[in-house]
């Protein structure tokens, strides 16, 4: 999703752009998610305002609201069909002080722009078949779609902008001189005057070095088959810290992620491998759905996958040029939240390339290049 929003936002400025992507537009983290549109960080805003202040949380609420009203701007401009809806999320509660920090996360909200409601676990209950938790809020401004399906249509919205968006072309290496940037890959090199990287957890893969500023975790998913019960549940549903989420397809299926807590004692960090699933997360799955939507707990699973995030040590992304390199830029690190992240983010960093605009400082590389030495520094300048 990143690359190809970079893309669009650089060819409409008029830039020559090739998109280079391993696989295929939607192959990536992007398509394997859940597709929530869903505001704010991995923490609730309580916890992120005790980390960065009230001003800090509502600030990087705001940004991320803005962002996702991008990407809902860009679906509609170019009529992505990716089953964008717009009508809200559900956040739950598992316990007393999970409730407590959604109360004052609805509470430090106040005055902004839908910050929703606060159920306790009987409403929930009643209105959604949700049981056994401490309570909900209920975020009208949230949204959802198809991720897969988003990312095919931006790399096609791309394509007619002039983008050359071509699969199956790894970048093996970059390296950066006075006069531009050369990729490898195994067909050949590429000459280019400025480069983004925006390969999310991958970046690692391309220089090692970067493996200090982000660490790759897995997230893995399964679907269910059809319910031959009317849908009951309208929204995606974001529970125990992010921990677990779900959403129901308008047939019925069950989309569920979550569980990576189970894979003790690395909860799947460091985990490169999205070609499997861990039979450990799994049966966590099934457990919790069995005791938590016990509606939906005998629906046989239809398929199973999983996906690599990336994240860093302060829950920000890495959004701009790379330290110590002109010509080398990045865009990655959404921490679990990309479509919430990234749309702005990739706006910024094209205007940024194309007319040398302002980005966001706090997500700025350099914050956390002072943990690599000057020999360390990524492309070797
Ligand atoms: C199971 C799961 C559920 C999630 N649910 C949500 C959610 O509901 N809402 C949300 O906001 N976020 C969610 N996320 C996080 C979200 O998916 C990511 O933050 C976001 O997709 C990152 O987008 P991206 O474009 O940076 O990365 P990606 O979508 O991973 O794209 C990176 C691209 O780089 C390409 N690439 C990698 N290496 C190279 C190379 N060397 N050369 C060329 N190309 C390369 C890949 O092929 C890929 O196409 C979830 C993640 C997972 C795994």
């Amino acid at each position: 999703m990143v690359g190809c929003v970079v893309a669009i936002h650089l060819a409409r400025g008029g830039a020559d752009v090739v998109v280079l992507d391993a696989r295929a537009p939607g192959r990536g983290a992007t398509g394997r998610s859940a597709g929530f549109l869903i505001r704010g960080t991995a923490d609730h805003p309580d916890q992120v305002a005790s980390a960065v202040g009230r001003e800090g949380a509502l600030a990087l609420w705001d940004y991320t609201a803005g962002s996702i009203d991008e990407l809902v701007g860009l679906v509609r401009e170019h009529r992505i069909e990716c089953g964008l809806r717009r009508d809200g999320s559900l956040v739950l509660a598992m316990d007393d002080a999970e409730r407590g920090s959604l109360r004052v996360s609805r509470e430090l909200l106040e005055g902004t722009r839908e910050p929703g409601e606060i159920w306790t676990g009987d409403e929930v209950e009643q209105r959604t078949g949700l049981v056994l938790f401490a309570g909900g809020w209920f975020r009208p401004g949230d949204g959802v779609l198809d991720p897969g399906r988003l990312c095919r249509g931006l790399a096609d919205v791309a394509s007619r902008l002039g983008a050359r968006v071509i699969s199956g072309v790894r970048v093996d290496a970059i390296d950066e001189d006075g006069n531009g940037v050369r990729l490898t890959t195994r067909h050949g090199m590429i000459a280019s005057a400025q480069a983004v990287l925006a390969t999310n957890a991958a970046l690692p893969m391309i220089d090692a070095r970067f493996g200090r500023w982000l660490s790759p975790v897995r997230a893995q998913m399964l679907v269910t088959g059809p319910s031959r019960d009317a849908a009951r549940l309208s929204w995606p549903v974001y529970a125990h810290h992010g921990y677990e989420y779900w959403r129901q397809e308008p047939t019925g299926e069950l989309l569920f992620g979550g569980c990576r807590w189970a894979a003790k004692p690395g909860l799947e960090c460091g985990v490169t491998d999205d070609a499997c699933v861990s039979e450990t997360v799994f049966e966590a799955q099934r457990t919790f759905i069995a005791r938590h939507l016990p509606s939906l707990a005998s629906l046989p699973v239809r398929a199973r996958w999983s996906g690599i995030m990336a994240f860093t040590t302060d829950g920000l992304p890495l959004v701009g040029r790379v330290p110590g390199q002109e010509r080398l830029w990045m865009c990655a690190a959404c921490n679990g939240h990309g479509l919430a992240f990234g749309p702005r983010s990739a706006r910024l960093l094209a205007e940024a390339i194309l007319h040398a605009t302002p980005l966001p400082v706090d997500f700025t590389p350099a914050r956390l290049s002072s943990r690599m030495t000057s020999a360390d520094s990524p492309g070797g300048n």
